[in-house]
């Protein structure tokens, strides 16, 4: 199998670098912003909850998501393996997928961090905005959060990781196919 994580801030190109992996590597792509996002377009319990603390940029609860990757973990039992894209966001969730992997009898064989520097990521954010209509992408004093809440959170992550030599930085600014020939180098001579 093959597990990554992709890590980066909010902008960072996470989803679209994705959406690109998945075809290449037969990779199930799971985004728990994502699944947040249809819970509440169905309108859900979960949803209605999630949405007050996303368009206010702070993060939903660990064993929420946790739940939520769990259960998707168990859908997918016959993944060639997983894209992990805004999960885990804390060193508990980070914990909790190393136990439910391992109950599966698999790890997360590297994490790959897309590198963009903090006015480049607002920029892209609110032009993100401007498309897709998301609340969270059009305040910039909200974009701000959700990046001292990713400096805060979640980038002691790469912490984690580093300790089991499982960590990769490369430069997230370039063109969509510059960046993928970037992540794949790194996935093909590291996994
Ligand atoms: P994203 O689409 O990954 O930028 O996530 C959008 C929002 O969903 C975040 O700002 C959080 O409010 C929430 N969210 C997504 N993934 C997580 C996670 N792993 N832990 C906590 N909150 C999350």
């Amino acid at each position: 199998m093959l597990n990554l994580v992709l890590f980066g801030p909010p902008g960072a190109g996470k989803g679209t670098q994705s959406q690109k992996l998945i075809d290449k590597y037969n990779l199930v792509h799971l985004s728990t912003g994502d699944i947040l996002r249809s819970e509440i377009a169905n309108q859900t319990a979960l949803g209605l909850e999630a949405k007050k603390l996303m368009d206010q940029g702070h993060l939903v609860p660990d064993e929420v998501v946790i739940g939520m990757i769990s259960s998707k973990l168990d859908n997918n039992k016959d993944a060639a393996g997983f894209i992990f894209d805004g999960f885990p966001r804390t060193t508990a969730q980070a914990e909790a997928l190393d136990n439910l992997l391992k109950e599966k009898g698999t790890v997360v064989n590297m994490m790959v961090a897309l590198d963009v520097d903090d006015e480049e990521l607002t920029k892209r954010l609110l032009l993100r905005g401007k498309d897709s209509g998301r609340a969270d992408d059009q305040d910039e004093s909200i974009i701000r959060n959700r990046i001292e809440v990713y400096n805060k959170n979640t980038a002691p992550l790469k912490d984690y990781y580093s300790a089991q030599s499982k960590f990769y930085s490369i430069d997230g600014i370039g063109s969509i196919d510059e960046i993928f020939s970037r992540v794949c180098d790194t996935i093909d001579n590291n996994r």
